[in-house]
């Protein structure tokens, strides 16, 4: 083929280029943080496609998360300067699975139309089980015995395969509970997370066709993060890549952090092994931070033994320190970081105006987050949570998504059970009793079993009546699938109201009601990106980031873990304290390996900075409605000081860090830098006890609450500018929410905060 300019090959080094332009055979890219790893293997998707050596559908490509997946599709349609026509096998393990799963259910003892249980229901239907079995729960609990199943799927055990050695677990009955589990759930037509490996190794495994097939068809394949993959990823990937060998891993060691979910570091390591003749790629050039940064994060992960020990260099010398600052307590923390915030957005640092798109608030443990979107709601400062599914875990979401999968699935007995007397129908337990005996007796799913109860009059009274309804609602509801001239929001909306689900929370009088109307809106509203109900509530049982998108810049609230692969200009470390960061269990541990892990997550957090990397730690904090006092990480002691700039507490010493910067003036301070504070107990206590001084509030006025409503100065029929969505004219006005129809968007709800007025 006559060669073309490529000019995405012009922007790697040597190194990276290598490791794109070898496509044949084994290849294992093996460097730090930000040596341009993601972008190789994306640049390798590209040669791939520009080459013509793979069309998009014959790749297979293995990305930690959705969101790194649709980032590596978009950059690969940017690098080919064309959309491609789809990346159907780009995605999550567990993305690539559902897929392959629905196609080969009936292999699994499923049918295509299986539900994907989430961790809730997966308890629930552990306690059954164990219920079942007269154990009782309070001395076994149910989530003992997930997290044991989980660790066996993690590892490819079916239940026949879990070793001798696992007998004694679960007081003897582990092995026989996961196997009546797995009969629950092949009853129910449901499958947990982990079955989704689980079901397609198996298969591929006892399906030679099955699996020659795939091994065909995938002729290239590319795994990003390969260090935390699990024994089941890693026999599903070593399956797939066996016949042509054309494989491509990527990782790190030093970031390897799901040790907790059964990823075994040793995967990446042994490569070599597996695919004899393996090239090895090592990069170490970082692009991403400055050199403070860069050594800052070498400095911390050094602490850990047994690494392969690479050393990272960058050209971006200067820069600013790791900055350090205490602060009295967590509430304090929260608001300092929001005025560092904002004050960063406006360019008052003395740096040029940062967009929150480009901030990040990283925390080791997601209660962390109330916090901070309690304080950011109060000021008013857009933000986003990533990383978690934390808007779908909502009591009336979850609600709302047992109704949709009723409807798509009727044999979901977890979701009838959910919403079988949500509103109240008048079914109280015994009611219940009599739709689960009846659908015993006839061996259907519990929805069946309710329409036969109300045929045979077996539950009287008003109940009765009510079932009687919901049940035709429902089956009415499903005709109404995909039906001709009917969107599924249409249908949502139908299903929400016509099952008095909306009414129950109009009528409910508690300060959450409202709020939870708004979240069902926002439901039906995430339905619009998807193709049909089904599709929608795939995404949600996968979904790693939570989304419901508004226009405008915010900054990003996630865990260390969800953090893994980003990148941002500025980003905020809450919470180092121990006990907190490193988790006290792994303190507690006997022996090293959760502290190394918790050590790779320190240092996952500080390459994510590009320019600027804010270390914090309070020295109290409110746990469980305690007070606790807590002493600063003993990452922070492994700081090189060198790279550290120590921050003064602004509650202590009269706060105007906002406009100063790093406030070296303070004699505390001064004394902090000069006698490796961060080590000395005196430091701590004397910050102690200074911090029990009342605490002056900085900037009083910023503390008040913003009335939405009040702020909403708009009216219907005003011409008005959104940043997504550009010019349209105000139709409807609701709180703090505008319905505007876009002239080149259409009819949106938009928060009006993002709204500007705009001359007619
Ligand atoms: P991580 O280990 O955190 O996942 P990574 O090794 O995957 O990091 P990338 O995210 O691919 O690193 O790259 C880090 C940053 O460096 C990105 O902003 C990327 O665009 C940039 N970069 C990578 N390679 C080069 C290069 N050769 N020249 C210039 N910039 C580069
Ligand atoms: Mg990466």
């Amino acid at each position: 083929m006559a060669a073309r300019p490529a000019p995405y090959l012009d922007e790697l080094n040597p190194a990276q280029r290598e490791a794109v332009e070898r496509l044949d055979g084994p290849v294992l890219m093996l460097a730090g943080a930000g040596t341009g790893k993601t972008k190789a293997l994306t640049s390798r998707i590209v040669h791939l496609l520009s080459t013509g050596k793979a069309r998009p559908n014959e790749i297979l490509s293995v990305t930690f998360t959705n969101k790194a997946a649709r980032e590596m599709k978009d950059r690969v349609g940017r690098m080919l300067g064309h959309q491609i026509e789809g990346m159907p096998w780009l995605g999550t393990f567990h993305a690539i699975c559902v897929k392959l799963l629905r196609r080969h259910a009936e292999l699994a003892g499923l049918k295509s139309n299986f539900t994907i249980l989430d961790s809730d229901d997966q308890i629930r239907l552990m306690k059954q089980v164990i219920a079942a079995n007269n154990i009782d729960e309070k001395r076994w609990p149910a989530r003992q015995l997930a997290s044991l199943i989980d660790g066996w799927k993690n590892r490819a055990l079916t239940p026949e395969k879990v070793p001798a050695a696992d007998a004694g677990a679960f007081n003897n009955r582990g092995t026989e509970l996961y196997a009546q589990y797995q009969t629950r759930l092949r009853e129910l037509n449901a499958c947990d997370f982990g079955d989704l490996l689980l079901h397609v190794v198996t298969i591929f495994q006892t399906h030679e066709d099955v699996l020659s097939q795939y091994q065909r068809w995938f002729r290239y394949i590319l795994v990003d993060e390969y260090q935390d993959t699990n024994v089941a990823q890693y026999l599903w990937l070593r399956l797939l890549a066996q016949g042509h060998r054309n494989i491509c891993c990527v990782g790190d060691d030093d970031q390897s952090i799901y040790g907790w979910r059964g990823a075994e570091v040793g995967n990446i390591l042994r490569f070599e092994k597996d695919f004899p003749g393996a090239h090895v790629v090592r990069l170490e050039q970082n692009y991403r931070s400055t050199a403070h940064i860069l050594a800052a994060a070498s400095g911390v992960i050094r602490g850990n033994e047994g690494r392969l020990g690479k050393e990272l260099w960058t050209e971006a010398e200067g820069g600013e320190k790791l900055r350090l600052i205490g602060h009295w307590d967590g509430e304090e923390e929260a608001r300092w970081i929001g005025e560092e915030i904002e004050s960063m957005q406006s360019g008052t640092r003395g740096m040029q105006p940062v967009s929150l798109d480009d901030m990040a608030i990283l925390v080791r443990a997601s209660h962390q987050m109330r916090a901070f979107e309690d304080r950011f709601l109060t000021i008013g400062l857009p933000y986003r949570v990533i990383g978690g599914p934390r808007f779908y875990e909502r009591m009336e979401i979850r609600d709302a998504m047992a109704y949709f999968r009723l409807v798509v699935s009727p044999e979901d007995d977890l979701a009838f059970e959910r919403v079988v007397n949500r509103p109240k129908r008048g079914l109280g337990d015994k009611a219940q009793q009599v739709i689960q005996q009846t659908a015993r007796e006839f061996g259907v799913p519990l929805l069946q079993g309710a329409s036969i109860a109300v045929d045979e009059d077996r539950i009287k009274g008003k109940g009765g009546g009510q079932l009687r309804l919901l049940c035709e609602n429902l089956a009415r509801w499903g005709r109404m699938v995909g039906a001709p001239g009917m969107t599924h929001m249409e249908l949502a909306e139908i299903i929400l109201d016509e099952s008095g689900y909306t009414a129950m929370w109009q009528n409910d009088k508690t300060p959450e009601a409202p709020g939870r109307l708004e979240n069902l809106k926002e439901l039906v509203k995430a339905l619009e990106g998807f193709e049909n109900l089904q599709g929608f509530l795939e995404h949600v049982s996968l979904i790693m980031d939570n989304e419901t998108e508004e226009a405008g810049e915010k900054v990003s609230i996630m865990t260390l873990h969800a953090a893994k692969g980003l990148e941002f200009p500025a980003v905020f470390l809450p919470g180092w304290e121990d006990g907190l960061f490193p988790s006290q269990r792994s303190m507690d541990e006997s022996g090293l390996k959760g502290l190394e892990e918790e050590r790779r997550l320190a240092y996952v957090g500080i390459t994510r900075a590009e320019q600027v990397c804010t270390i914090s730690f309070a020295g109290n904090r409110r746990v469980f409605g305690q007070w606790q006092s807590a002493l600063p990480s003993r990452f922070i002691d492994e700081l090189p000081e060198a790279h550290v700039e120590v921050l003064t507490p602004p509650g202590l010493y009269g706060g105007g860090y906002g406009a100063a910067g790093p406030a070296g003036g303070s004699g505390l301070d001064q004394r902090a830098a000069d006698a490796n504070v961060y080590n000395s107990p005196g430091w701590k206590r004397m910050q102690a006890r200074a911090g029990q001084r009342p605490v002056r509030q900085p900037q009083e006025a910023r503390n008040q609450v913003i009335d939405l409503q009040a702020v909403s100065a708009f009216e219907t029929g005003q011409r008005v500018f959104h940043q997504k969505f550009g010019y349209g004219a105000i139709t409807g006005i609701e709180g703090d929410k505008l319905e505007v129809d876009f002239e080149k968007a259409g009819v949106k709800k938009v928060v009006s905060r993002f709204v500007t007025a705009a001359d007619s």
